[in-house]
């Protein structure tokens, strides 16, 4: 039943790592194509059996850090539907649009903010190889933060960087069209497919997905599925307010599905047609707003880090084009297989949404301030994370090779404990004597707290691999000394340590580790 000990870990940020990902979402039901038996639906997934406790454990630990912990914030859940002027108001009529570009050869279509970023992303890679390079040359003694920040090829390329994102920006927040198509002429991009420079000129495209409301053609309501959660908030506002007896600051969140018509969907479920988001709208006291930006920005930070994956995994990106509603805002980039891209966003969104809808539904939505003695619109502070590419970033991260000492390798999904779907297995060592019996009574009184499960077949050693490339961060199993003296072996997924403990403290010893007090207290 013993283990040889790891001695190298290896997981390279690669396209193979990328599509491990993928077919290991596949084969240990995480996600699935949606309607996989008609070819798929584009950029549509489902989560399986093991996905949706992800997720659902995802989307608790955000809930619990978010409201169960704040007692100044309340949640929501609004509807997908919404009435159609909501989007008139919050401008997605008019500006939720992506510029795209067609390449003539290929006939494929592409968003060319994103051809432009790609781009970048090659230069990036180039700091990388460097950095890399100068690791082994310099071993112990390289300073990476010196060698980034004095190097003069790294200056030069993260120089290219800074100045084609500044005028990408500029020339979108502009809305010079023509300017972002000169720029891709100018980086002499390619279609990353076929290789055609043969590009069409750049246009606007609206994201979101009409639908219609009621059954005659003649009396039907055109509508929106709403491209983002955050309205359903907005148009509640002085409903919660006044019925929770809320007092600025106080915050609205909500968790739930949106749908954009992206135009390059692609990146398994980090970009879909249909998906979920977290957000949290926090109403505060104008010119506020700053403080706030940062106190959430960091707030959102240690949160990720709470689930113990490492910082390097995170960055900050500061947009310098600003949506039409923010006077601030930030992304938080996570490591993706594919590189650094946006995981949240932090939004300071002013009083724009709340006076809009003021303005087009002729309702106040005004908070009166007691100890000001006046009436006002407040500003808001928003989070916004995708809840797939949180489980994206999460899932990627967990998937390891290890290499033991033995010369073979085990693949294993090093999940925080806290969102591992399955808790502990149960194993009886064989199938006799009354160890399935005993090992299904500790199933039945464990299932209580925990999602557990018990396998019975295939060798022990066999089993544990099973568990561990699904994420179970516990094995337990059941031998004929527990016919003697009611203990257990209870292994570890990550260390693969075990040792030998009593039945009775199999509930506290995998409480202490999966918890979700034990991780967010770390907050
Ligand atoms: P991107 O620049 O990647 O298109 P965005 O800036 O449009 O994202 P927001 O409108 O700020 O995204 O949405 C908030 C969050 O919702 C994002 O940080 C992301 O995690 C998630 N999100 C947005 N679009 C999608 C999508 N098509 N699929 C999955 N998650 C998404």
């Amino acid at each position: 039943m013993f283990e040889v000990v790891v001695y190298f870990c290896s997981m390279a940020n690669t396209e193979d790592q990328f599509k491990r990902v993928i077919s290991h979402a596949k084969e240990y039901g995480y996600v699935f194509q949606s309607s996989d038996i008609y070819d798929g639906l584009s950029a549509v997934y489902d989560y399986a059996q093991n996905g949706v406790e992800l997720k659902k454990n995802i989307r608790d630990y955000w809930w619990k850090a978010m409201v169960q912990l704040n007692d100044n914030i309340v949640g929501i859940d609004s509807a997908i539907f919404m009435h159609p002027t909501t989007w008139k108001a919050s401008g997605h009529v008019d500006a939720f649009n992506d510029p795209l570009i067609d390449n003539k050869d290929s006939k494929k279509r592409y968003r060319a903010d994103v051809l432009v970023e790609d781009y970048c992303l090659k230069i990036e890679a180039k700091i990388n190889k460097e950095v890399l390079k100068a690791t082994k040359r310099f071993g112990e003694n390289f300073n990476k933060e010196e060698f980034l920040a004095t190097n003069q090829r790294v200056l030069a390329y993260q120089e290219k960087i800074n100045s084609i994102l500044k005028r990408l920006g500029q020339s979108l927040e502009k809305e010079d069209l023509h300017d972002v198509k000169q720029l891709i002429e100018e980086l002499d991009i390619s279609d990353p497919l076929s290789g055609s420079k043969n590009w069409t000129d750049v246009k606007q495209f609206n994201l979101m997905f009409g639908t219609k409301l009621g059954a005659s053609s003649d009396s039907a309501m055109d509508l929106f599925l709403r491209p983002e959660t955050a309205q359903g908030i907005f148009v509640n506002f002085s409903n919660i307010q006044k019925t929770g007896r809320m007092k600025i600051p106080f915050g609205i969140a909500q968790t739930g599905k949106a749908f954009r018509n992206e135009i390059v969907a692609r990146q398994f479920i980090f970009r879909m047609r249909e998906f979920e988001q977290m957000e949290m709208q926090f109403f505060i006291k104008p010119g506020t707003q700053q403080h706030w930006y940062q106190y959430w920005k960091e707030a959102r930070m240690k949160w990720h880090l709470s689930l113990g994956m490492q910082p390097e995994n995170y960055r900050f990106h500061d947009h310098e084009k600003l949506a039409h509603y923010a006077d601030a805002a930030s992304d938080i980039e996570f490591d993706f297989p594919f590189g650094f891209k946006e995981l949240e966003g932090i939004h300071s969104r002013t009083d724009f949404d709340l006076k809009a809808h003021e303005e087009f539904s002729g309702k106040k939505l005004q908070f009166f301030d007691h100890e000001e003695n006046k009436s006002y619109v407040p500003y808001v502070l928003e989070t916004s994370i995708g809840l797939d590419r949180m489980f994206l970033a999460v899932f990627s991260k967990a998937l390891q090779v290890e290499e033991l000492e033995n010369n073979t390798t085990r693949t294993v999904l090093k999940l925080p404990a806290v969102l591992a779907p399955t808790k502990a297995a149960v194993f009886p060592l064989i199938k006799r004597d009354g160890l399935p019996e005993l090992a299904r009574g500790i199933v039945d009184e464990l299932k209580w707290d925990f999602n557990v499960i018990y396998d019975e077949k295939d060798a022990v050693g066999k089993r544990y691999r099973r568990q561990d490339a699904v994420g179970t961060p516990f094995c337990i199993t059941v031998d004929h000394e527990t016919l003697e003296n009611n203990t257990v072996t209870i292994r570890q997924r990550d260390s693969m340590s075990q040792k030998r403990v009593n039945v009775k403290d199999l509930k506290a010893i995998i409480s202490e580790e999966v918890d979700v007090k034990h991780w967010l207290k770390k907050i």
